[in-house]
C-alpha cells in the first residue's frame, strides 16, 4: 500500500478512536450506575444536569476550548473524558500500524483487536473507580472471543496442536473455537493458581473473580500463548504504579485489572515478537498430542 494511503488510514482511525473513545465514557459512567443507553437519551452535566450541546461533545477537543469546566455551571469536567478519548484513537492508530501494516495481518483481525481494546479501556476506567469489572463486558468479552475463534480462525493460526482437529474433524473454523476455548481455560485457570498461591504465600487476596474473567475473555479472544505473556507484564506496570502510591499515601487497596489490560494491549501491539518465545512450549504439545 503507498504511503500516503497508510498515513490516510492511520489518520483516519485516530479520529474514529476519538469518537468511539466518547461513546465509551459514556459506557463508563452508565454501567456501573446500571443506567440503560436510553436514560436519560442525551448526555448531561453531572453537576447542574443540562444537556451537553453537540459542539461541546467533540471528542478531546471540547474538553480543552472548555478548559475543563461546564459551560453552564462551570462545574470541573473529568480528565478522564478527554484521556480516554485520546487514548482510544491513539490505540486503534498503533494498533493498525504494528498489526495491520507492519505484521500484516487481515482487517478482520485488526478489527477484532481494536473492540477488545474498547472493552479493556471500559472495564479498566471502571475498575479504578468501583472495584469490579462489570460482567457486561466480561461476560459479553468471553461469548465475545469464542464467536471470534470460530468466525475469525486465523486469530489462532499456528496455534498447535489445535492443527490437529483440522486433520480429524475437516472443520477449519473448529479448530479456530477450540483454541479460544483452551484460552479462555487457560487464561481463567493461571489466575485462579496464581491467586491462591499468592493468599497461602502473601496471605492477600491479590487477585479477585473479575480478573479471572478478564484473562479468560483474553484468552478466547487471542489464545493461551496471549494471556500468558500478558499475565506476566502486568505485575511489573503494577509495581511501577505501585510502589509510589504505598509510600505516598499508604494505600493498600489497589485493582488488578488494568495492569492485567495493560499487559494485554501491549501484548496485542507485539504479539509476534512476545509470543515467539512460547513456541518450545508448544512444539512439545504438538509431538505429546500428535
Ligand atoms: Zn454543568
Amino acid at each position: 500500500m503507498p504511503a500516503v494511503t497508510t498515513a490516510f488510514i492511520i489518520g483516519w482511525l485516530f479520529i474514529l478512536g476519538c469518537v468511539v473513545g466518547s461513546f465509551l465514557n459514556v459506557l463508563i459512567w452508565r454501567l456501573p450506575r446500571g443506567l440503560g443507553m436510553d436514560q436519560p437519551r442525551r448526555s448531561i452535566c453531572p453537576h447542574c444536569e443540562k444537556p451537553i450541546r453537540w459542539y461541546d461533545n467533540v471528542p478531546v477537543a471540547s474538553f480543552l476550548v472548555l478548559g475543563a469546566r461546564c459551560r453552564d455551571c462551570t462545574g470541573p469536567i473529568s480528565w478522564r473524558y478527554p484521556l480516554v478519548e485520546g487514548l482510544t484513537g491513539l490505540l486503534f492508530a498503533v494498533i493498525y500500524w504494528r498489526q495491520g501494516v507492519q505484521v500484516g495481518v487481515g482487517a478482520d483481525q485488526v478489527t477484532i483487536m481494536l473492540l477488545v481494546v474498547c472493552l479493556l479501556i471500559v472495564g479498566s476506567a471502571i475498575d479504578m473507580e468501583w472495584l469490579i469489572i462489570p460482567d457486561e463486558i466480561n461476560v459479553f468479552g468471553l461469548l465475545g472471543g469464542l464467536a471470534a475463534g470460530f468466525m475469525v480462525p486465523s486469530l489462532h493460526v499456528g496455534a498447535a496442536p489445535y492443527h490437529t482437529f483440522e486433520v480429524l474433524t475437516g472443520i477449519y473454523r473448529l479448530d479456530g473455537l477450540i483454541a479460544s476455548l483452551i484460552g479462555a481455560l487457560g487464561g481463567g485457570l493461571m489466575v485462579v493458581f496464581f491467586a491462591i498461591l499468592g493468599a497461602v504465600v502473601f496471605r492477600k487476596e491479590a487477585m479477585g473473580f473479575g480478573d479471572v474473567k478478564l484473562m479468560a475473555m483474553m484468552g478466547a479472544f487471542f489464545g493461551w500463548k496471549f494471556v500468558v505473556v500478558a499475565f506476566f507484564i502486568a505485575p511489573f506496570v503494577g509495581l511501577l504504579y505501585g510502589i509510589p502510591l504505598l509510600v505516598l499515601r499508604d494505600e493498600h487497596v489497589m485493582p488488578y485489572g488494568p495492569f492485567l489490560s495493560i499487559g494485554a494491549v501491549v501484548t496485542i501491539i507485539f504479539r509476534s515478537e512476545l509470543t515467539l518465545y512460547l513456541e518450545p512450549l508448544e512444539h512439545l504439545a504438538a509431538t505429546l498430542l500428535g
